[in-house]
């Protein structure tokens, strides 16, 4: 694709004849037809949309449709598609070897550049997606008290480990299977679901069984219920609960880290958790994620400790090498405010567009993350998310789509506005949506 692609419009052929060929293919020979089920559109209804190719706040589908992409890769995207450092260090990385199973420079330079940007990760590793992360970090968590018990919140996801598969947000939430079949009844049991923001339901929980939990694991902000702050003061008590407890706080920054600011949500909060997991944007769209924190807890891993983790393709170096052309442009640029004004210049004209409409919308944004609630009331947690009119969502869905606006195909999941989106975009997205309200 030769620079920037434009919109469809409304006028715009919109055939989607490839992508319905190859959505009858891939049902064959894939379950659903898709590799991660959000992917399959059931909760908006219509079939996938296959894309080709990207280019800044553009994608272009199979039948040569383009679109605002609001998704940006569920998260990864901060710099937009086929940001220019990032492609021409995946080409020279390429070329060079694509695994080694040994050590690389990239892996040193990478893991520095984290511990620089978040010093509460004094020591971290890295892996190859959020799931595995967030899945490691419990275990060391584990390890590290050598207690059994997690307690996590309705409505947050951390991957699709067994224990943490428990009123899960994401996916799980408009599949309907909060817990998922094939989670042993065991391993479930020593997980503890309580509600987001509600730190008594925490207190309660340690009441109750606080010698045997290992650790805390938290979206310090949620994205998979769609997005929500964090109330004042709840990040600070999980801190205080846990450290009172001597359990782990891990926070969940794969949405966050270097997506909220260079230094995560720990940095603009100023809490210090034990544990890190990331993901997403730290492997600038290639799979590639990371979990660390405090050195006296990762020296139980192997091969120095007891606890086992491992990867073949840990550290690759064509994941490393997107990571470090992506944590450069961001460490240079710091573009936080400016994507931060930018969404809610989204997010106030949604507003303004919804109110002309009389449909009732809930913009709920942090930074460059954000989700429109169709609610009456801001939610707080998943019983308030779940207030959210989903039919209404999946029929704007599916009227932006048309439009040539790309956006999660789910109510309950974030949008990130990019580097590349610009003013003139997000003025468009506005005039499109104004349409798509009231269509
Ligand atoms: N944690 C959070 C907060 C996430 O949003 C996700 C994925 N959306 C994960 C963990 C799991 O990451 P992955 O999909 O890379 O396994």
């Amino acid at each position: 694709m030769s620079g920037q692609v434009t919109a469809i419009t409304a006028e715009s052929p919109r055939s989607r004849e490839r992508s319905a060929s190859l959505e009858a293919r891939a049902n064959a020979v894939i379950p659903g037809g898709v590799n991660s089920p959000v992917r399959a559109f059931k909760a908006v209804g219509g079939g996938p949309v296959y894309m080709r190719r990207g280019a800044g706040c553009y994608v272009e589908d199979v039948d040569g449709n383009r679109y605002i992409d609001y998704l940006g890769s569920w998260g990864p995207l901060i710099l937009g598609h086929a940001h220019p450092a990032v492609v021409a260090a995946v080409q020279e990385a390429a070329a060079d070897g694509t695994s080694f199973g040994a050590p690389t420079e990239r892996e040193v330079l990478l893991a520095e550049k984290i511990s620089a940007a978040m010093p509460s990760l004094e020591q971290l590793r890295l892996v190859s997606s959020g799931t595995e992360a967030c899945m490691s970090a419990l275990r060391v968590a584990r390890a590290f008290t050598g207690r059994s018990k997690i307690l996590k919140f309705d409505g947050c996801y951390h991957g699709h480990a067994d224990s943490l598969l428990v009123q899960a947000g994401s996916g799980a939430i408009t599949f309907g299977v909060p817990d998922s079949a094939g989670v042993s009844a065991a391993v479930a049991g020593e997980t503890i679901s309580v509600p987001y923001n509600d730190l008594d339901s925490v207190r309660s929980a340690f009441a109750a069984y606080g010698a045997d939990i290992a650790a805390i694991i938290v979206e310090p902000i949620a994205a998979n219920m769609g997005v929500i702050p964090p109330a004042p003061g709840f990040l600070a008590g999980l801190r205080e609960i846990t450290a009172a407890a001597g359990a782990m706080l891990i926070f969940d920054e794969v949405v966050s880290g270097f997506r909220y600011s260079y230094g995560g949500a720990q940095g603009v909060f100023g809490i210090v958790p034990d544990l890190t997991t990331l993901g997403k944007v730290v492997g600038g769209g290639l799979p590639l994620a990371a979990y660390g924190g405090r050195r006296d807890i990762m020296a139980v891993l192997a091969p120095n400790g007891p606890a086992y983790q491992a990867g073949t393709l840990s550290g690759n170096p064509v994941a490393t090498a997107a990571g470090l052309a992506t944590l450069q442009v961001l460490a240079e640029q710091q573009p936080y405010a400016e994507l931060e004004r930018l969404a809610t210049k989204l997010g106030d004209g949604l507003t303004v567009a919804a109110n002309e409409a009389g449909v009732p919308l809930q913009v709920s944004q942090v930074g460059s993350m954000m989700t429109a609630f169709f609610s009456e009331t801001r939610p707080t947690d998943y019983t308030t998310a779940m207030l959210a009119d989903r039919t209404r969502y999946a029929a704007y869905f599916r009227a932006m789509l048309e439009r040539g606006v790309y956006l999660a195909p789910s109510q309950f999941e974030a949008g990130f506005v990019s580097t590349a989106h610009t003013d003139d975009v997000i003025e468009q997205t506005i005039a499109l949506a104004r349409e798509a309200l009231t269509a």
